[in-house]
């Protein structure tokens, strides 16, 4: 048998790439391709413009070319180049962003002359932009997505992002699901057989192209026989905020987050009695250590006010939180630290970064728990649930989840191997 792994792991195998994708849309084939094929089978326009008036060129920006670089060698000259790139906002095109990689459409005239009269840059497989050298113009635009309701299943053999990419789903959907269950952390530990049921919505460029996840709706998570429900539902209409409950209108959420970060690993736990690295001897050790990449955000565990931002030779860079009259919460050795005294801060809003100030022999942020002025360890106490729903909107939420919960409940377990 397997040992059962614990399920905050995750999180963290997944962290460094979430962090790099974030704002790029998904892709499997290069972007240009794509458009080529099937907007010119389909459509006789491209970004709205009619092909058959145009010499057109597709193309893709290669390392080290600029936007200046790419417009010399279509014969536009560096005076044209200048007024474009002062002319036109960043916020409609960063002419100093242009990244190696990302494809490119010249629409040219089609006398002799091949002058180039738009330039099309795509920033992602929906957004992009319309730059008219004629009319020193830009245009920010975005493609037309359509979303699409899916529901899948998978079971759990090794881990959960490896059932997600065996079911050939978007590994963003891994982080999703890990970050829905994030608070009952302790609660599950995964195991070999265990198994999950989603119904997520995925956006979709002209119907056919993939464009990333949009949402998960619902989800249930079998772990040893027992059924964990999980429900999307907005609880602020005029921010359009939402959460996740259960199917009794629970919160899934904690006033404290398990972790005050994406971590690659606990290095050193609560304890009353180490060997310090540093000191090179034995004493308690008040906190839990957690290791990760110098610059990683550190997040407030709870909603509170920053009492202390400031620097101590043990300590170096820190940040302290009082939550509540009775849970203050600690984050040290800092390489920056990103809130003032007198602060009002989220859970889970950054407040700091990883680093090795003060007495530390690698990036790691010393997480440190008080109770009424005393350090506890957080993974030994009962921790309080976040706010509960507000009992008004409890009939709204069981109405909005019974269809869901019909439907998820018809998806099929994928069965045991
Ligand atoms: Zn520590």
């Amino acid at each position: 048998m397997q040992r059962p792994f614990k399920f905050h792991f995750l999180l963290i195998i997944l962290s460094f790439f979430i962090y790099s994708c974030q704002d790029d849309v998904k892709q499997t084939v290069p972007e240009n391709e794509q458009v080529k094929t099937i907007k010119l089978e389909t459509k006789p326009k491209v970004f709205g413009f009619d092909l058959s008036n145009f010499e057109v060129v597709f193309d893709t920006v290669r390392r080290g070319e600029t936007f200046g670089t790419i417009m010399d060698s279509h014969g536009v000259s560096p005076a044209k180049v200048y007024q474009i790139t002062e002319g036109i906002p960043d916020s409609i095109m960063n002419f100093r962003r242009i990244n190696s990689g990302k494809p490119y459409v010249l629409f040219k005239s089609k006398d002799s002359t091949q002058r180039v009269q738009h330039f099309v840059y795509q920033k992602s497989l929906i957004d992009y932009a319309v730059i008219s050298l004629d009319s020193l113009k830009g245009q920010a635009k975005s493609k037309p997505v359509t979303i699409k309701q899916k529901s899948t299943s998978g079971v759990i053999s090794s881990s959960l992002s490896a059932a997600i990419d065996e079911a050939g789903l978007d590994y963003l959907l891994t982080n999703r699901f890990a970050d829905i269950y994030q608070w009952s952390v302790d609660f599950f530990r995964l195991q070999k057989g265990d198994q999950f049921k989603l119904i997520y919505k995925e956006k979709y460029i002209d119907d056919t192209i993939y464009a990333g996840l949009e949402s998960i709706d619902a989800a249930v998570l079998k772990h040893r026989g027992r059924e964990f429900y999980a429900f999307e539902f907005e609880v602020d209409s005029t921010t359009g905020r939402t959460d996740y409950f259960d199917e009794n209108a629970k919160t899934l959420r904690k006033f404290f987050l398990k972790a005050p970060l994406k971590f690659n690993r606990i290095s050193s736990r609560y304890t009353r009695r180490r060997f310090h690295p540093v000191q090179k001897r034995w004493k308690a050790h008040k906190g839990t250590d957690y290791a990760a990449g110098t610059g990683t955000p550190i997040w407030s565990t709870a909603d509170g006010v920053v009492t202390k931002s400031s620097y101590t030779r043990g300590n170096g860079k820190y940040v302290k939180i009082r939550h509540t009259n009775k849970y203050s919460t600690q984050y040290l050795h800092m390489s920056r630290r990103a809130v003032k005294v007198g602060q009002y801060v989220k859970q889970g809003e950054i407040i700091g970064y990883v680093g090795q100030t003060g007495l530390a022999t690698g990036p790691h942020v010393c997480y440190r728990f008080w109770v009424n002025g005393r350090q506890v360890d957080p993974y030994k106490q009962e921790l309080p649930d976040a706010e509960p729903m507000k009992e008004e909107l409890k009939p709204v939420y069981f109405d909005f989840i019974e269809p869901l919960k019909v439907k998820i409940d018809q998806v099929d377990y994928k069965s045991i191997l």
